[in-house]
């Protein structure tokens, strides 16, 4: 049974309240960081453990709070990035609404390292009944004087809001998170300046997801070597993976990294294997954005060892080939599933979510949707296929922020991994197009 660091009182009764958090340890870090240690040294603890951004990029967190501009006199910010939209992924949603203090005092504690007065969570706008738990959690912490001023008699002084977006998925890309916070459309901003010299209102900022904000508590608290000592290599701690699809036990885990994939699908304590006693097909293992793999290499790596869920093992082989370890969304297709319907799904996803503002971006990923759908629906030519592969390759590296990516990716890993589906779409395109067609294989 692996440990579970975060979610560890996830179910007790009444944990959103902050009397009842705290009588499971809840804002020792405050506490600690604030009475105890320098910002420096909080800092200097996240660095040691070896934490990785939980939203899907991997950066090192310690590092990311290392390198925020402190010039004198500037303020500077800590923005919780909570627009969980990413098809697969809803672990941030579970922990903010069952845990609101964890990420409450991730925050505080987080701030007070980067010397930040003014924080804010960003959440997606969908989500307005977390938003209100988190509201009633902060109003809880302010009144025992977790939040305000001088807290805990320190002479820190900290105000946290919580602003919602108005749902749309390119808003979880921090810079265009960012510009929506500012009231503005949430386009993603050209880089460098990088967001740690010019944030939000141009000054220093720090954006980290919620998963990685709530891991904060745990490393102040324990240390960050202590920390270090869970998982393999550079893949450190706990991460919690939203499993969904054809699963006999969809659901959140809290896993230690370093978990065989095989573990994490078929063990009773985890997804409990595929549902209706199917065979596995493909999965999806880091949310809609990365690349889609077939049960033979999720299980097992090209070279025949295990697959790990660790941020090396679920990225190798890179584009089209690679997965990715992502935001931690895991779909599982049963053999059932068809998959160039699944690929023009997702593609129809980016394509609506597309801000414009870059035409590989704007005019791809509509041609992606467009090919795919002549596919699935049986009007698809064989140089279609290829046509696919050279639409994702003239988005990749060509585009201000990864969504581009992210569209282009999953089509083109399909098409190598499945590419016999997609030619039967074209040599049976009246047998492939009925309701529930299942391809028969080669
Ligand atoms: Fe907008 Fe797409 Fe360009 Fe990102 S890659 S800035 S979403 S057009």
């Amino acid at each position: 049974m692996g440990r579970k660091l975060l979610t560890e009182h996830i179910n007790v009764e009444g944990i959103e309240k902050l009397d009842v958090y705290r009588k499971h340890g809840g804002y020792r870090s405050v506490e600690k960081a604030l009475k105890t240690m320098t910002p420096d040294e909080v800092v200097e603890e996240v660095k040691k453990s070896g934490l990785r951004g939980r939203g899907g990029a991997g950066f090192p967190t310690g590092l990311k709070w290392s390198f925020l501009a402190k010039p004198e006199g500037v303020p500077r910010y800590l923005v919780c990035n909570a627009d969980e939209s990413e098809p697969g992924t809803f672990k941030d949603r579970e922990l903010m609404s069952k845990l609101p203090h964890l990420l409450i005092e991730g925050m505080i504690t987080g701030s007070y390292a980067l010397g930040a007065n003014t924080s804010y969570i960003y959440i997606r706008g969908e989500l307005l009944y977390v938003l209100r738990i988190l509201e009633k959690a902060i109003a809880e912490a302010y009144a025992a004087g977790f939040l305000g001023k001088n807290i805990l008699g320190s002479g820190y002084d900290l105000d946290l809001f919580v602003h919602p977006g108005g749902g749309a998925y390119i808003c979880g890309e921090e810079t265009a998170l960012l510009e929506s916070l500012e009231g503005k459309r949430g386009n993603p901003r050209n880089k460098p300046p990088f967001p740690a010299v010019q944030g939000l209102y141009a000054r220093p900022t720090v954006v980290n997801n919620v998963e990685s904000i709530a891991a904060v508590p745990v490393i102040v608290n324990e240390g960050g070597d202590e920390y270090a000592k869970i998982g393999v290599g550079k893949s450190t701690g706990t991460k919690l993976f939203s499993a969904c699809g054809h699963l006999n036990k969809p659901g959140i885990y809290e896993i230690e990294l370093g978990l065989p994939v095989e573990e994490f699908i078929y063990s009773d304590e985890y997804c409990g294997g595929i549902w209706k006693g199917r065979d596995l097909k493909a999965v999806v293992a880091g949310g809609s954005s990365v690349p889609i793999l077939p049960k033979e290499l999720i299980l097992k790596t090209a070279t025949g060892e295990d697959r790990l869920m660790t941020y090396e093992s679920l990225s190798d082989g890179g584009f089209i080939t690679g997965t990715m370890l992502g935001s931690g969304g895991f779909i599982a297709m049963d053999e059932t599933t068809n998959i160039v319907r699944n690929t023009w799904s997702f593609s129809r996803f980016y394509h609506h979510e597309s801000c414009g503002q870059c035409s590989p971006c704007r005019e791809g990923t509509g041609w992606l949707e467009k090919v795919l759908h002549r596919l699935v629906h049986g009007h698809g030519q064989m140089h279609d296929i290829d046509l696919l592969v050279s639409v994702a390759k003239q988005i990749e590296g060509n585009t201000i922020c990864p969504l581009g990516e992210a569209a282009a990716w999953p089509v083109a890993a399909a098409v190598r991994h499945f590419r016999d589906e997609f030619e039967w779409h074209v040599t049976h395109p009246q047998e492939a197009t009925k309701p529930g067609a299942v391809f028969p294989g080669k």
